[in-house]
Formats: C-alpha cells, structure tokens, sequence
C-alpha cells in the first residue's frame, strides 16, 4: 500500500501555557491572548491544520533570558508586582507568577519557532510574540520580554546562521531590537511604522516612516521598494517577520487605514519574498488590537498553510 504523506506547507507553534497569564485588564483591555487559540481552532475547524502539525514549544529557560536580559532585571521580574506595575496592570494577581510564566511560554516559543524554521526549510509562525519594546533592563509597551533578540542570540550560538534580518512592519517602531542590536552589523533592523512613532531610542538600519493616511496601494508600494533594496545590500541567513497587524483600519488602538485584502498582499508579499531568495523564515503576530485584529494573522496563516504565493 502506498501511502502519501503531505507535508504541510507551513508550520504553526503553540502551547496552552499561552493561555495562562495576563488578563484583558488595565491598559490593555483591547489585547485578546484568546485570539491565537481563536485562529488555531479555527485553522483545525477550516481542515487547513491537524493538530498533529502544531509544533509544542518548552518555556523559555532563565539562561536563554540572560543572553539578553540583565541578572538584575531578571531578578526583578520574578515579583508579580514588579511586572504589574511595569506593565501597567492593574488588577492581576500578586500572589503569582502566572503573567511571567506566559512570558517565558511565548518566548520559548519563538526561539522553538526560529530552529524550526531552519531544520524544516518551510514558514513557522508562533501564535503569540513579537515583544519588540523590551530592553535588556526594562519593560515597555506590553512586552516583559524580548523574544526575538533571545532567538536571535540563541541561534547564534547554536548554529552556524550568522546574518540575521528582522523585517519589522507593526504600526510601531521596534525600539527594544534597534537597542539591542545597534552594534551588531550580523542583525539588519528594517522597520516601516507610522511617523507619530519618531521617538528614537536607536534607529534602526533602516527606518521608514510613513503618514497614517497612507493609501493600500503606497504603503504596499513602500514595502516592496525598500524591501527590495533590503534584501539585495544584506544577505540574511534568517529572516524574523513582526507582522504586526495594528496599521490595519479596525485597529482599536492606531490610525492607520489599511485594509484588510492590503494587510494580506503585504504579508503573503514578505513570505514571497522570503521564498524566493532562500531564506528561513520565522512569522511572529506583533501588536494588532480590536475584535478584528485575530482576522488579519489568521488571514495570513490561511494562506501560508495553502501555499498562497
Ligand atoms: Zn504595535
């Protein structure tokens, strides 16, 4: 009997452990951790996924934290307290870790995600993550950790990868990465957000910031140029994509107006792109807040796992 084995054509990383932690209060009352489990069940339900294809990941150990993050901070964010207030959360528990735990679940997840991406030679994309604010020693913007820097390290040191691109399209500038990798000439920040965002702690290699009345057709036009000149000055072995999907028009919280079939032809452009030179890469949600904002990555995913190009 001859059985045919269809490998799916992208991969997806999850781990009920996401679920755990951080409730919709306080400042970020827009914010749905639900929405990932939302676009899973509804992958399994459309028949795009089996849950035999869902990659589980381990939370991600102290040590790994430590390649970016200080002792000192470290130590700090063992107190729920101390992570409340620096995320601004006002009504959650002091009595236990759970908000860290999910942390520490996601970013597990990404850095599971980034060696999957380069052993599997397809898209992995993590249903949670893309913390870009955070900093060695300091939370911001609801990001405790920053997933992608600890990856990023971790990869380094345990592959042979050495170029690393971070094509970062969220509404908002990835402050935490441009910091942290400032001296790194191995690790290429790309970063198109709105111009409101021009509060630099450190620019990234590549800055561009466009008005939030852009139109679908030059914000698109915007992506493609630049990232055409992007990818032809470096030669990435791995690419992170922050598909951040808060410059979409229904976003709660931003003011840009890209539509959703837009906010579609940019991701599946980037997957493109990636496909076309070769290049591992590793798909994160970034911010995006609103009943609709689950949508736009589930859009995505949907189009990876059927090998829309
Ligand atoms: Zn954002």
């Amino acid at each position: 009997m001859i059985s045919i084995f269809r490998k799916p054509k992208a991969y997806i990383v999850f781990s009920s452990e996401y679920l755990v932690g951080v409730s919709t209060y306080g400042d970020h009352n827009s914010f749905d951790i639900y929405k990932y489990k939302r676009i899973r069940d509804q992958l399994i339900t459309d028949k795009l996924l089996k849950l035999k294809h869902i990659l589980y990941p381990q939370p991600c150990s102290y040590n790994d934290i430590n390649l970016v993050h200080t002792n000192n901070y470290i130590r700090k964010i063992k107190d729920p307290v101390f992570v409340n207030q620096a995320l601004k959360i006002e009504v959650n528990s002091v009595w236990d870790n759970t908000v860290l735990e999910y942390y520490k679940a996601v970013c597990g997840g990404t850095v599971f995600a980034a060696f999957n991406a380069i052993s599997l030679g397809k898209p992995v994309f993590n249903l949670g993550g893309g913390f870009h604010h955070a900093q060695p020693d300091k939370a911001e913007g609801f990001c405790l950790l920053n997933d992608i820097a600890i990856a990023i390290r971790k990869i380094k040191l345990k592959t042979e990868i050495k170029n690393i691109l971070i094509v970062d399209l969220d509404y908002h500038q990835g402050n935490g990465n441009t910091k942290i990798f400032k001296d790194d000439a191995s690790v290429f920040t790309f970063s198109i957000h709105a111009d409101c965002w021009n509060k630099f702690d450190a620019v990234a290699n590549l800055d561009v910031l466009v008005s939030s009345d852009l139109s679908d057709r030059e914000y698109l036009r915007q992506i493609r140029l630049n990232l055409k000149e992007v990818l032809s000055s470096f030669k990435a072995d791995l690419i992170f994509y922050i598909a951040g999907s808060d410059p979409y028009k229904g976003d709660n919280l931003a003011d840009m107006k890209i539509s959703r079939k837009a906010m579609l032809q940019r991701n599946v452009y980037i997957l493109s792109k990636a496909r076309e030179h070769k290049i591992p890469i590793v798909v994160l949600p970034g911010g995006g807040y609103g009943p609709d904002s689950w949508l736009i990555y589930y859009e995505f995913i949907k189009a990876a796992l059927k090998g829309v190009q």
